[in-house]
C-alpha cells in the first residue's frame, strides 16, 4: 500500500467518546482505548477518523487530535447523555449521518473498526451498504455480563445485544480479543464461528512510570511512611469498590494510623455513578474509616501517574473485567496490583509475580493479599519491577498499534489473483465431482427402481 488514502480507517465508538474527559459516568477504558489506538495509528501514517455520538450542543462536532487523527461527533437522537442501554434505537440515524459525512467529504471508509456491541451494529449496516471491512473489539460481552448480575437488573435490550454480539462474531472480517480469557468466553458463550485475533490493550509507558514514589508523595503531600492503598476507576457496583473498602477495614494495619485509602474516579450527583459513590461513602462512614479514606474525584490522565506512583498497592476488585487498563497503568507506574481473579486480569496480572489475584467479592482474600504486600516492602519492590517489565514487553500502545496496523494492512490487501484463480479451479473441480457423483447415484437408483417395477403385459 503506498497511497495515504488507502491507509484510512474509521474507528467507531458510539457511546465512548475518545475526546471526552475520562473517569466520569460511562467514560472509562473504551474511551482511552479508542483515543490511544487512534493517535498511535496516526503516528504510523494512518488517516484516522474516530466517530462518536454527540451528547450536547456545546460539544465541537470535530476535535483534531493531531494532523491525521480527529474525533467526529454525529447526531443520533437528542443532544444529551443517554445511558448505553438506551442508545440502540438511535443507531439508524447514526448510520445515516455517517454516510452523509462520507458523501460531504468524498470519503468511503473501506475499513471500519467498531467498539462495543452498539457500534458493531453500525459496522454491520455499513457492511451491507458499502461492503466496508469490519474489525470489532467487544470491550464487554453481554453473555458474560448477564451471567454475573442479578436477573432483575438485566436490561430489556439484553436479547438484542446477545443476538448482535453473536452475529458480529460470525460475520466480521476479524474480531480483536484483548486477552486469551476474552477469546475463550467468545468461543464458549457466543459462537464457535468467526475469526478472532488476540491483540491486548496498551498503555503509555512514558507517561505511566515517569515519576518516582518519593517525588509523587511530595507532590501529593503524602507521608513517606504511610501505607497507601489506591483504587482508580468508575463508580459502578460491578467494579467491586465495596469489597475493597471492607477488605481495608479488615487489614492488620487498620488501626496503625499509617494506613491511607484513596478512591479515585469521577461522579455526577444523581447519576448512576453519583449514587454508587454515595453508597460507598456511606459504607466508609459506617465502618469508621472516613479519617483515612480520601475520595479524590476524577483524576486526569496527567495527574494519574503521580497517584499510581505514590501508592504501595493498587486494587482492582472488579466482579468481571475483559481487560482492565487500570491494572497495567499501575504496573507501568511501578505499583503492584491486587486484582480479582477474573477475565483479562488473569492475563495482565501474574499472580505472585507482578501482584496478587483474589477471588472476586472475597473480602478476606483481598484483605490478606493487600496486607501481604503492605507488610513486605522488599517483596513489594520486586513485584513492582516485574510489573513494569511485563508492561514494557507486552502492553505498550505503540506495540499494540503496530499489531493492529499489520492486521488492517492485511485486510486491505486485495485478494491475490493467483489464490483467487486457485480457489476457482478447486471449487469448479469440487462441483464437477459432486455433480457427477449425484448423477451416477440417481441413475443407479432409477435403474434399480425400474427393475423392481412389475412388468405390464399388453393384452
Ligand atoms: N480513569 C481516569 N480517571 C479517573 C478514573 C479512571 O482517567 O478518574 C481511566 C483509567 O486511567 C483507565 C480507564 O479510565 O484508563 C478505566 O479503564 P478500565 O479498563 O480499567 O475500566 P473500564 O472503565 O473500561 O471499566
Amino acid at each position: 500500500m503506498n497511497s495515504t488514502t488507502e491507509k484510512r480507517i474509521a474507528l467507531i465508538s458510539v457511546h465512548g467518546d475518545p475526546a471526552i474527559e475520562i473517569g466520569k459516568e460511562e467514560a472509562g477504558g473504551q474511551n482511552v482505548y479508542v483515543r490511544y489506538v487512534g493517535e498511535a495509528l496516526a503516528r504510523l501514517g494512518w488517516q484516522v477518523d474516530m466517530f462518536t455520538r454527540k451528547v450536547s450542543l456545546e460539544q465541537d462536532s470535530i476535535v483534531e487530535h493531531s494532523d491525521n487523527c480527529r474525533t467526529i461527533r454525529l447526531k443520533a437522537g437528542c443532544l444529551e447523555f443517554v445511558p448505553r442501554d438506551e442508545i440502540f434505537e438511535y443507531l439508524p440515524e447514526f448510520v445515516d449521518n455517517f454516510r452523509k459525512f462520507q458523501v460531504e467529504n468524498d470519503i468511503t471508509y473501506q475499513l471500519v473498526h467498531t467498539n462495543y456491541w452498539l457500534s458493531s451494529w453500525v459496522g454491520m449496516e455499513l457492511n451491507k451498504i458499502q461492503e466496508s471491512k469490519q474489525v470489532h473489539t467487544y470491550h464487554s460481552l453481554g453473555a458474560v455480563k448477564y451471567n454475573t448480575i442479578e436477573k432483575e437488573n438485566i436490561p430489556l435490550i439484553a436479547s438484542v445485544r446477545l443476538a448482535v454480539e453473536k452475529e458480529v462474531l460470525e460475520i466480521a472480517e476479524r474480531i480483536v480479543a484483548t486477552s486469551p480469557q476474552e477469546k475463550e468466553h467468545m468461543r464458549s458463550l457466543v459462537s464457535t464461528k468467526g475469526n478472532i485475533d488476540i491483540i491486548p490493550c496498551g498503555t503509555d509507558i512514558q507517561r505511566f512510570g515517569s515519576i518516582a514514589r518519593e517525588a509523587a508523595r511530595d507532590e501529593l503531600g503524602i507521608d513517606k511512611e504511610a501505607k497507601v492503598v489506591l483504587y482508580v476507576g468508575r463508580f459502578d457496583p460491578r467494579k467491586g469498590i465495596e469489597t475493597l473498602v471492607r477488605a481495608v477495614n479488615e487489614s492488620g494495619l487498620r488501626d496503625s494510623n499509617n494506613l491511607q485509602l484513596i478512591i479515585g474516579g469521577g461522579s455526577t450527583p444523581g447519576n448512576s455513578d453519583g449514587i454508587e459513590r454515595d453508597r460507598i461513602e456511606q459504607i466508609v462512614n459506617e465502618l469508621g474509616m472516613s479519617d483515612f479514606t480520601t475520595f479524590a474525584g476524577r483524576l486526569s490522565q496527567d495527574v494519574l501517574p503521580t497517584y499510581y506512583a505514590a501508592a504501595d498497592v493498587c486494587v482492582v476488585p472488579s466482579h468481571y473485567e475483559p481487560f482492565g487498563l487500570v491494572a497495567i497503568e499501575a504496573m507501568a507506574s511501578g505499583t503492584p496490583v491486587v486484582a480479582s481473579d477474573v477475565g483479562g486480569l488473569q492475563f495482565t496480572v501474574v499472580d505472585e509475580e507482578t501482584g496478587l489475584l483474589a477471588p472476586p467479592q472475597d473480602v478476606d482474600a483481598f484483605a490478606s493479599a493487600i496486607d501481604r504486600i503492605l507488610l513486605n516492602p522488599e517483596w513489594r519492590d520486586e513485584l513492582a519491577k516485574a510489573g513494569r517489565k511485563r508492561v514494557e514487553n507486552k502492553f505498550s500502545w505503540d506495540g499494540v498499534a503496530n499489531q493492529l496496523s499489520e492486521l488492517y494492512t492485511q485486510l486491505l490487501q486485495p485478494q491475490p489473483l493467483a489464490s483467487t484463480a486457485k480457489e476457482l479451479v478447486q471449487s469448479t473441480a469440487e462441483l464437477v465431482q459432486s455433480t457427477a457423483k449425484e448423477l451416477v447415484q440417481s441413475t443407479a437408483e432409477l435403474v434399480q427402481s425400474t427393475l423392481k417395477q412389475p412388468v405390464l403385459v399388453a393384452k
